[in-house]
């Protein structure tokens, strides 16, 4: 994985790219949930699920299909009022997919561990981007207290964490977001 500091980055600049009134708490909690819960596979390890499983780590909770799940089950958790079928459903599905997605997209950009199963669970082939700058992060918070960890961290800080400062930036200056 990307360490989780990068997932929730990246989701806070979707997030602040739909427009404010949409911003509750209840937003932002699923917003985390979202980029976050790909990674629950972790727990399938322990149960002695294999890693290139389809249901081991980045396997099928980091798919399309997932992501499309959740996109379209999440809008009603996040926004109660919210009705089915309505351009405010549509925003927030596509939303809450980009954002479960931009977990695995993520993933795909790192140096190490198993590919992506983009396409579970009709294909279980991982799959890398071709460019991948990002080092991979350990799994556990006591290794980010490394030298290791500290060169993951400034990884994650060039090729993450400048593009989203840039973006909210750009937020700001234009001013545009999508309502
Ligand atoms: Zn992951």
């Amino acid at each position: 994985m990307a360490s989780a500091f990068a997932h929730v980055a990246v989701a806070f600049a979707m997030g602040k790219s739909l427009s404010s009134q949409f911003h509750t708490s209840r937003f932002w909690w699923f917003t985390m949930a979202c980029c976050l819960l790909p990674d629950a596979d972790v727990l399938g390890l322990m149960f002695g699920i294999p890693y290139e499983h389809m249901l081991g780590h980045r396997g099928l909770t980091h798919s399309i299909a997932f992501a499309m799940l959740l996109g379209l089950v999440v809008p009603r958790l996040a926004a109660p009022t919210i009705r089915y079928g309505t351009r405010r459903y549509w925003l927030f599905a596509m939303y809450f997919f980009l954002v479960t997605l931009s977990h695995g997209f993520l993933d795909a950009l790192t140096d190490g561990g198993f590919g992506i199963a983009f396409f579970a669970p009709f294909d279980s082939t991982r799959y890398f981007f071709p460019w991948r700058p990002v080092s991979v992060s350990p799994i556990g918070i006591s290794a980010f207290v490394s030298y290791e960890g500290m060169r993951v961290l400034l990884s994650e800080l060039v090729w993450i964490g400048i593009p989203v400062v840039l973006w909210l930036i750009v937020l700001k200056v234009t001013g545009r977001t999508a309502k």
